[in-house]
C-alpha cells in the first residue's frame, strides 16, 4: 500500500514532535520506530526532562560546543521562552532551578512529552508507531520512504531521528544514512557528554565525589579546564565536570592527561602554608594521618603514592621539598584517559550531518531541494543544562516555518 502525504517526518522526538506541530495546512505523517513517541525524552534531567535553559540566545549559543554560528537563527526564531510558552499552552507549567535550568514543575518529564505529543496533534498529525524507516529515495521531486510495513511517498521529508546516543531509545543514528544516501556529508560521529576511562586503576576510589575542584586536559597543546563536581567509578572519572569536558575533548585521540586541582581557591603558597600548619598540627602523626583536615580519607593514599611520599612517614621528618612534591600534587592530581566512554551511555552525539550543507535560517537541505533536517542528527551540540533540548525544538519549529512558506 502506498501512502501519500504532503510532509513526512521521520522520528517522535523533540524535534519531529516541535516540527509536526508548528506545520499548518499540510498532511503530515510522523514515522516512529517505537511504540510511542519521545522515549529518550522520558529519560532527560534524570526523568525530571531539564527542557530548555531559561536564558537570552546570546548566552544560550555560549553553550553551544559545536557549530553556534548555525544556530544562531533558528534559536532566535524559537527560544527558550517560546519553550515555555509551548508548554504552559499545553498545560505544563515550568519553573527554573540552579544554573538556569528549566524542568516542569511537577518533575516528570512524561509532561513534557504529553505536552509536544499534544501540539503536534494539534495540527492534525497522522502517528505510525513501530514503524521504522529503512532506506529514503528522492526522484522526481518526491521522497519514497521505505518502512518496515509500508511505503510512503510525500513532496517534504524532514529528518529528525536524532543521534546514536542511548541507542535503546530508538536513536541508533539511521539518519545519517538516509542523509548520506542523499548525498550529504556526514562529520563523523562521537559520543559526547560521557564519563572517561582512566589509565590508572580507579577502584579503589569508585563513588568518591569531589566537590569545588579544578578538572583540566591537555589535548594536543589545548588546555581545557571546568570547575565544579566529579566523581570516580570504576573504570575512570564522570561527573559534571568531566561531561562538560567530554564535549570539548570528544575530537581528540586519546591518550590525554588529566589534571585535578584539588584546592583550587588557594594558590601553591597559600596551600604550603595550609598544609605546614596542619603538619604542625601532627607532628607525630604518620603522614597518612596528617591530612584529614584538608583532604577526603578515600583519596589519601592516590595523593601520597603519586608525590612520591612514604605515606608512614612520621610529619616531623618531612622535608621542605618533599611537603612542595605533596603541594604541587594537591595541585596536579594527574590521570591518564585512554578512551570517553561509549554511545551506550553518552548524553549527545557530537558530529553528524554537516552544517555547511543545511540553510541555518530554514533548516532544509543545500543538496536536495525539500530536504530538511531537525535536532540531534545535526552535527550541533551544547554542553548539559538543558540546550540540547532546546536545539531540537529551535531547529524542528524552523524547518516548521520554512515548511509553511514553501511552495505546495
Ligand atoms: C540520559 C540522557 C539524558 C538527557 N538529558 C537531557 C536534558 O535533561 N536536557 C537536554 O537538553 N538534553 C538532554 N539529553 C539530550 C536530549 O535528550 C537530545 O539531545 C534530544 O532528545 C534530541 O532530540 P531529537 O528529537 O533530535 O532526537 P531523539 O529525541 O533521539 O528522537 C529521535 C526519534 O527518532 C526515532 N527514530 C530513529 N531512527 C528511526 C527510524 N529509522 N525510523 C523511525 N523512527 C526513528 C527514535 O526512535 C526517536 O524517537 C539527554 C540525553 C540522554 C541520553
Amino acid at each position: 500500500m502506498l501512502n501519500r502525504f504532503d510532509v513526512i517526518i521521520i522520528g517522535a522526538g523533540a524535534a519531529g514532535l516541535a516540527a509536526a506541530g508548528f506545520i499548518k495546512n499540510r498532511s503530515v505523517c510522523v514515522l516512529e520506530r517505537n511504540e510511542k513517541s519521545g522515549k529518550k525524552l522520558y529519560i532527560t534531567g534524570k526523568g525530571r526532562c531539564n527542557v530548555t535553559n531559561d536564558c537570552l540566545p546570546a548566552d544560550f549559543l555560549g553553550s553551544v560546543v559545536t557549530n553556534p554560528k548555525f544556530l544562531y537563527s533558528s534559536v532566535y526564531g524559537f527560544t527558550p521562552a517560546d519553550t515555555k510558552e509551548l508548554l504552559r499552552a499545553h498545560g505544563v507549567e515550568t519553573k527554573t532551578e540552579r544554573g538556569n535550568r528549566v524542568f516542569p514543575v511537577s518533575d516528570k518529564a512524561s509532561d513534557v512529552i504529553k505536552a509536544l505529543y499534544a501540539h503536534a496533534q494539534s495540527s492534525g498529525t497522522r502517528f505510525v508507531f513501530n514503524e521504522r524507516v529503512k532506506s529514503v529515495k528522492h526522484d522526481d521531486g518526491k521522497f519514497t520512504v521505505t518502512a518496515q510495513n509500508e511505503q510512503y511517498v510525500c513532496d517534504k521529508l524532514l529528518i529528525a531521528s536524532g543521534g546514536k546516543s542511548y541507542p535503546a531509545t530508538g536513536s541508533t543514528g539511521d539518519g545519517y544514512a538516509f542523509a548520506k544516501s542523499l548525498g550529504h556529508n556526514i562529520v563523523s560521529t562521537r559520543p559526547s557528554l560521557v564519563d572517561m576511562n582512566t589509565e590508572q586503576n580507579v577502584s579503589s576510589l569508585a563513588g568518591l565525589t569531589l566537590k569545588n575542584v579544578c578538572v583540566k586536559i591537555e589535548a594536543d597543546g589545548a588546555k581545557y579546564s571546568q570547575f565544579g563536581e566529579m566523581l570516580f567509578t570504576h573504570s575512570g572519572v564522570s561527573g559534571p565536570t568531566i561531561l562538560r569536558l567530554s564535549a570539548y575533548v570528544n575530537r581528540y585521540s586519546p591518550p590525554l592527561k588529566l589534571y585535578i586541582d584539588l584546592k583550587p581557591a588557594l594558590d601553591e603558597n597559600t596551600l604550603d602554608k595550609r598544609v605546614t600548619e596542619d603538619f604542625a598540627a601532627n607532628a607525630n602523626k604518620q603522614l597518612k594521618n596528617s591530612l584529614d583536615a584538608l583532604l577526603p580519607k578515600a583519596i589519601i593514599d592516590t595523593v601520597l603514592a603519586q608525590s612520591g611520599l612514604q605515606t608512614d612517614k612520621k610529619v616531623n621528618i618531612i622535608t621542605v621539598r618533599e611537603r612542595a612534591q605533596l603541594v604541587h600534587t594537591l595541585k596536579n592530581l594527574r590521570f591518564d584517559i585512554t578512551s570517553l566512554g561509549s554511545f551506550e551511555n553518552a548524553v549527545v552525539t557530537a558530529g553528524g550531518v554537516d552544517v555547511k550543507e543545511i540553510h541555518p535560517k530554514t533548516m532544509e537541505s543545500k543538496l536536495v531541494k525539500n530536504l530538511y533536517f531537525a535536532g540531534e542528527v545535526i552535527d550541533a551540540d551544547a554542553l548539559t543544562g538543558g540546550y540540547n533540548i532546546q536545539i531540537a525544538l529551535s531547529t524542528g519549529y524552523a524547518a516548521a516555518k520554512a515548511i509553511n512558506e514553501g511552495e505546495r
